[in-house]
């Protein structure tokens, strides 16, 4: 897709609309570049859990060294730390009107509960769930390649996307790094999650007719595309 047809796209898309997204993806499959370009699109907030803990990992508190120790490991951390912070996240008053876009949580059935649960009291629900699939093999690639930039966070592939000058971002010239959770086995850890608990969201939003699956192994831009589609395409009205 060029630029114009993204523009048109965009143009005639739910801009401002109230929707409650979750973008369900293991690590690898393009969840963070894809919530960035839904961010843009949509107007909506974006909450991915996993900055909100590598943000809180930082801090040279109990909680945050707590924080740290599962991260490290490759570990969920415990739901009722987990579930306290996006709710409190959610409650901001950035997220009352333009709808949000959650990235990373819920990652269990339990959370997806505690979710449902957390936004009723606010008159609230979530109305779609946006599945990326991508094959397990092709995962493991994409993140023993992946490198991050230390100023914003811009996602380079060593493999697939180098950056022009090695260790260093294109876009703001910071140092290139590659997080302590993309290596060996602590990959392997956290994708053995999401293929046997995270997983089992998919039948948890399906049973309640939010679920929509898309191709994640398409090109960026087609990827988006598609979930703008369904995004537009989506009923307000309450499943039968
Ligand atoms: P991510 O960047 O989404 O891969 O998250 C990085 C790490 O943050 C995970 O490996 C977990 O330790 C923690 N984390 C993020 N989201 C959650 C969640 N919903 N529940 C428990 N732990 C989480």
């Amino acid at each position: 897709m060029n630029a114009m047809e993204r523009s048109a796209l965009v143009n005639t898309s739910t801009e401002g609309a109230n929707v409650n997204i979750i973008l369900i993806g293991a690590q690898g499959s393009g969840k963070g570049t894809q919530a960035a370009l839904l961010v843009q699109s949509l107007g909506i907030v974006h909450i991915a859990s996993g900055d909100l803990f590598r943000a809180a990992s930082q801090e040279q508190t109990e909680l945050g060294k707590k924080i740290r120790s599962y991260l490290d490991k490759g570990e969920l951390v415990p739901d009722e730390i987990t579930v306290q912070m996006i709710l409190n996240r959610i409650n901001k008053p950035d997220c009352a009107s333009g709808g949000v876009l959650l990235d990373g949580f819920p990652r269990t059935v339990a959370q997806a509960q505690a979710l449902d649960k957390g936004l009723q009291g606010v008159g609230q629900q979530i109305d779609l769930a946006i599945y990326l699939q991508v094959p397990r093999e092709e995962l493991i690639s994409r993140l023993s390649g992946r490198y991050i930039c230390q100023a914003h966070q811009h996602v380079y592939n060593i493999y697939t996307n180098p950056p022009k000058v090695p260790g260093v971002c294109d876009i703001d010239g910071s140092n290139l790094y590659q997080r302590s959770d993309d290596r060996g086995e602590v990959v392997e850890k956290r994708l053995n999650i999401f293929f046997s608990e995270t997983i089992r969201l998919l039948d948890y939003y399906r049973a309640e007719n939010k679920l929509a699956e898309v191709n994640g192994k398409q090109e960026i831009d087609h990827v988006h595309m598609e979930i703008m589609k369904i995004i537009k395409n989506w009923d307000r009205s309450p499943p039968k």
